[in-house]
């Protein structure tokens, strides 16, 4: 480790303490006595990830991605939003501290996020994720998503929802499958 401040690579601990998930250590660099401090955390070498048929796959940071990026598309977002949600969820998966981790745990955390940022993200997340089988489940959805609408504020990059239009497009393209 190091130091932040000159660069020299030794220092001495002068304090360490156990902390919810991990050791901090306080140090004093050896050249030019700055203080800083490290944290210690228990991480998996590689995380995997649990499929609906048991098989494991190595957790892919660019195929969550995708999935997130295919869903937002042409979606009026701020720059960053898809990567910053692809990142948040990497890292709150690795701080889990596990293994491996079922497929709907991490799918459930992306539609949780796609919920505050964008309902039309959302539906065509939770479309192909929790695969509606037809229309009408996915109107539920929709209905269940306007029904809490009422009295409930949403962040400003919450955009008003199109049901109807998206609905169709969304509908015609689970024919074409
Ligand atoms: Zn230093």
């Amino acid at each position: 480790m190091n130091c932040p401040y000159c660069g020299y690579q030794d220092s001495k601990v002068i304090d360490s303490r156990d902390v919810n998930d991990g050791i901090r250590r306080r140090r004093q660099c050896l050249s030019c006595s700055a203080r800083f401090t490290t944290y210690e955390r228990l991480q998996p070498s590689s995380l995997f990830v649990i499929k609906k048929d048991e098989r494991r796959e190595e957790f892919n940071r660019d195929k969550l991605l995708t999935g997130i990026r295919k869903a937002c598309e042409k979606r009026p977002l701020p720059t960053g939003a898809v990567d910053k949600l692809a990142d948040d969820i990497e890292a709150e998966l690795y701080r889990l501290g596990k293994a491996e981790v079922p497929g709907a745990v991490i799918g459930d955390m992306v539609m949780e996020r796609l919920k505050s940022l964008d309902y039309i993200a959302y539906i065509r997340f939770a479309s192909v994720y929790r695969a509606f089988t037809d229309i009408t489940a996915l109107k539920q959805e929709v209905d269940t998503l306007v029904g809490g609408e009422a009295g409930v504020s949403h962040p400003v990059s919450q955009l008003p929802l199109l049901p109807s239009e998206e609905l169709e497009r969304v509908a015609k393209r689970r024919r074409r499958k």
